[in-house]
């Protein structure tokens, strides 16, 4: 007996409910996706997609499209933010799929577009005010029921209210990020790495460069989680770092602060209908480039699970199964970054001339070391 269509309402249009939403679409669906922002477009920011996630993203037929809109990573690029040296450069030129640096706008706008292609339906200024594990999603406009509710939230997720839970915490770190016009940048990302804070550039289309500049701090007083921020802050924060360094912080116009927040991961990431992919189940510090590209995986394994067995309960269990480990993973790697890259002293020197030792005698050993991560095939 052929199974009936399955209808899916997706509650958030970032980069893992768009990804979701075309998977389910490709498999044969009806989606419905709800985002509470009045036009799809997150400004001021790159987003660095790794193999494990470019993987993907080629299996959904979008690599034409990626790579239109995308420059190709050619290596990564430990700097001391203080002298302004590089440590060493680790290669990434020989990855496949291309480790590719986007503007969020142009990855959202490829994957949005995909996703209308594929008949489904976005509504924007939808915002959700809660859902029930029945799978009812509850809006201003009035209830919409879908066979399957995606929690595609984000971090301050209303559908991962229904498990309770502690809220998302503040880590002691912020970020600040925004995009500066850097003609001919090499296609690296550099990492200039200080006591207690680092600094992340890396090109982007159009001669424009990301810059992400993360502090550790005491608290987070601000309400909400983001706001813009004077560049003067900024900039003290940097002051006694290397002038080219400080060269391209005194670009910095109109950043945005960011609280870095956490939560535990969702010990459960389903209850009845609904089910959690993304930040809304597991939201990983930005030190390993993978929050993005976790959603991207779990989108794809999601729909997948749900298109092969013939009850959402199970589908929803084994899609768990095959992510949970793999994010933990994930997460704690990028735990470790934040502490490698704000070493003072001793640590510091020690670690350097470490990676310089490393650099100097296996180039590749960076992207080898975190075959685990870029290897992995989702798709397979
Ligand atoms: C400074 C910084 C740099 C980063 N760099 C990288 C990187 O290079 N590579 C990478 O892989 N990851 C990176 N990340 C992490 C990445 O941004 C997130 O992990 C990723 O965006 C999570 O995607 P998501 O779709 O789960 O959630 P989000 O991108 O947060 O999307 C959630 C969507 O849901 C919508 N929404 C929320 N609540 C509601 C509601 N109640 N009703 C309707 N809609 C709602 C929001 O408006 C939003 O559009 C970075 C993060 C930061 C802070």
């Amino acid at each position: 007996m052929t199974k009936p269509r399955q209808t899916v309402a997706i509650v958030g249009a970032g980069i893992g409910g768009l990804t979701a939403a075309l998977a389910f679409a490709r498999n044969g669906a009806e989606v419905f996706v709800l985002e509470q922002a009045p036009e799809l477009k997150e400004v001021g920011a790159g987003i660095q997609i790794t193999p494990n996630g470019a993987r993907v993203l080629n299996a959904l037929g979008l690599a034409e499209d990626c790579a239109a809109q995308s420059i190709v990573a050619q290596g990564v690029q430990p700097m001391d933010a203080i002298t302004g040296r590089p440590v060493t450069c680790f290669d990434l030129s020989t990855k496949s799929p291309a480790y590719r640096f986007f503007h969020r706008a142009s990855l959202l706008t490829v994957l949005a577009e995909a996703a209308k292609n594929a008949g489904v339906h976005i509504s924007l200024g939808r915002r959700v005010s809660a859902v029930t594990a029945d799978g009812t999603v509850k809006t201003d406009a009035g209830p919409l029921h879908a066979d399957i509710v995606v929690g595609a939230d984000g971090i301050h997720s209303v559908t991962r209210d229904l498990f309770g839970g502690p809220k998302a915490e503040f880590t002691g770190q912020v970020a600040w990020r925004d995009v500066i016009i850097v003609p001919d940048a090499p296609a690296v990302a550099r990492i200039w790495m200080g006591p207690n804070r680092h600094v992340v550039t890396y090109p982007l289309k159009g001669g424009l460069m990301n810059v992400v500049a993360v502090q550790e701090r005491s608290d987070w007083a601000a309400e909400g989680w983001d706001h813009m921020d004077n560049p003067v802050n900024l900039r003290s924060a940097f002051s006694d770092c290397a002038p080219d360094l400080q060269a391209i912080l005194a670009k910095v116009k109109a950043p945005s602060l960011w609280g870095l927040f956490r939560h535990p991961v969702a010990p459960v990431w389903s209850k009845g209908h609904v089910v959690l992919l993304g930040d809304a189940a597991h939201p990983t510090l930005p030190f390993l480039a993978q929050g993005a590209n976790l959603a991207i995986e779990d989108a794809f394994v999601l729909a997948r699970c749900c298109a092969d067995h013939s009850s959402v309960q199970s589908a929803f269990r084994h899609y768990q199964q095959l992510r949970r480990d793999r994010v933990i993973r994930a997460i704690s790697a990028a735990n470790a970054n934040a502490k490698n890259y704000h070493l003072s002293g001793l640590k510091r020197s020690v670690a350097f001339a470490g990676l310089k030792t490393l650099g100097a005698v296996a180039p590749s050993a960076f992207v080898n070391r975190l075959g685990w991560l870029y290897d992995c095939d989702v798709t397979r």
